[in-house]
């Protein structure tokens, strides 16, 4: 039997030993960029690189979504460890996809590589031997929440109810039979800290706005439509006015784009479409703006007589911090990395993550790995230090998840044990599924 320390000596020379391979195969994933629930060849790459190494892994769930299950010498315990496989859309980026506008801008082909140098440790390694528990391996469809319409539309014809791959997952029982929940993410170097065991996440709701109005000819006859675009801009203008009402603790942020303005100009617009977040550090915050959003979009419409629709989808949750897991992490990363080591680490707190809906259900942690020059999401964006958001992060995770399965489980047990969920699974789905 192994200890502790030799088997996380066994596992990080095995992932250094594979590195040229994970490296190739986050670049490989960066090639061929895909929005999500379209991951269809980023999802085929990580199968093969799975069936490579023996495995036959389970695919198409939620659309694209892979998943590996390895047992440990005893199952008493379920570890999930997660990469995304979507990319994002910044179309202006040197490495988007021409003629999708798709590039790796938020660092999820790393977080992939790091999931995938995890399953080259455990081919080349017997730590599963030595384990009182399982580890999952997920590669996880759409975290990033865009396309809005395609992907309600796909809610409309029953090909999804929620909109995001953590949440599909959740409704399609891929989280029944897991305990506790791992992942990782690439940040910005600018923020002081080379890793953060985790971070603050906002959660949001989301809305489609559409106002209708009445076409009529713009020059001959425009005393006879009723102009949706107006409604449009008195609505926007009326959600500004509740900003002041927004209180900083609550970090609400409401950010709504245009996204049909007009048919053609020679027409008073009749079909005006809107999508925009509310984001907030609690359900309760969000859900108090959400309302006012609701009321300032609808007196747009009041204004000039055009109607306005107003579609409702659940977002995201707010990451909910599991301190036990983080002070874990904490222990790794200053083995891992030195000091520069945060707790909870600054740079993502305006942001969101299907994350925050499984951290809502169990024991979860998505640390954090400065190696990104240029803002997430931006055309600046360059993944710069790979060893540390792909190489360290994954000996960091898959550190941690020796540390909860060793000794029959016994800290992943107690950290389980010590949890109190936000929701059951049927409250999550019937509560923020349905937006009750
Ligand atoms: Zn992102
Ligand atoms: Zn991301």
């Amino acid at each position: 039997m192994k200890t502790k320390q030799e088997l996380k000596e066994m596992v990080c020379a095995a992932i250094d030993a594979r590195r040229d391979e994970i490296i190739a195969f986050a670049d490989a994933v960066a090639a061929e960029p895909e929005l999500g629930f379209k991951e269809t060849k980023t999802a085929a790459k990580f199968t093969a690189l799975l069936e490579g190494l023996g495995r036959t892994p389970r695919t198409h769930i939620a659309h694209t979504g892979v998943v590996d299950a390895y047992p440990g010498a005893r199952s008493d315990l379920r570890v999930a460890i997660m990469g995304e496989l979507d990319a994002i859309l910044v179309a202006d980026h040197p490495d988007a996809d021409p003629l999708t506008g798709a590039v790796h801008a938020c660092g999820h082909n790393a977080q992939l590589a790091s999931v995938a140098a995890i399953a080259y440790a455990l081919h080349d390694t017997d730590l599963m031997q030595h384990l009182g528990g399982d580890i999952v391996l997920m590669g996880v469809p759409a975290e990033e929440y865009v396309e809005i319409t395609y992907r309600n539309k796909l809610r409309e014809e029953g090909k999804l109810w929620f909109l995001s791959g953590k949440q599909e997952f959740i409704r399609l029982g891929e989280f029944d039979d897991i305990d506790i929940s791992v992942m990782q993410h690439s940040a910005p170097a600018a923020d002081g800290y080379k890793a953060g065991a985790s971070s603050v996440c906002n959660g949001f709701t989301v809305k489609l706005i559409n106002y209708k109005g009445k076409g009529a000819h713009a020059g001959a006859a425009p005393y006879d439509g009723v102009n949706a675009l107006n409604a449009a801009m008195l609505g926007l203008m009326a959600v500004h006015a509740q900003r002041e009402t927004f209180r900083d603790e609550d970090r609400i942020r409401v950010h709504p784009i245009i996204t049909k303005g007009g048919d053609i100009v020679n027409i008073v617009p009749a079909d005006v479409r809107l999508e925009t977040y509310v984001r907030g550090s609690n359900t309760e915050a969000i859900m108090g703006a959400s309302e006012k959003v609701n009321r300032a979009f609808r007196s747009g419409g009041d204004a000039v007589g055009a109607a306005c629709e107003i579609i409702e989808l659940p977002g995201y949750l707010p990451v909910v911090q599991c301190d036990a897991l983080n002070d874990l992490m904490v222990e790794e990363l200053h083995t891992l990395v030195g000091d520069q080591v945060m707790k909870i680490c600054p740079g993502f707190g305006g942001g969101s993550s299907d994350q925050g809906d499984v951290s809502q259900l169990m024991p979860s942690i998505q640390s954090f790995f400065a190696g990104v020059e240029g803002g997430l999401h931006t055309r600046d964006f360059c993944m710069k230090d790979k060893e540390l958001t792909m190489i360290t992060a994954a000996k960091a995770m898959l550190c941690l998840v020796i540390e909860l399965l060793y000794d029959d489980a016994a800290t992943g047990k107690r950290i389980k044990a010590d949890f109190k969920p936000v929701f059951t699974k049927e409250e999550y789905l019937r509560k923020w599924g349905r937006l009750e």
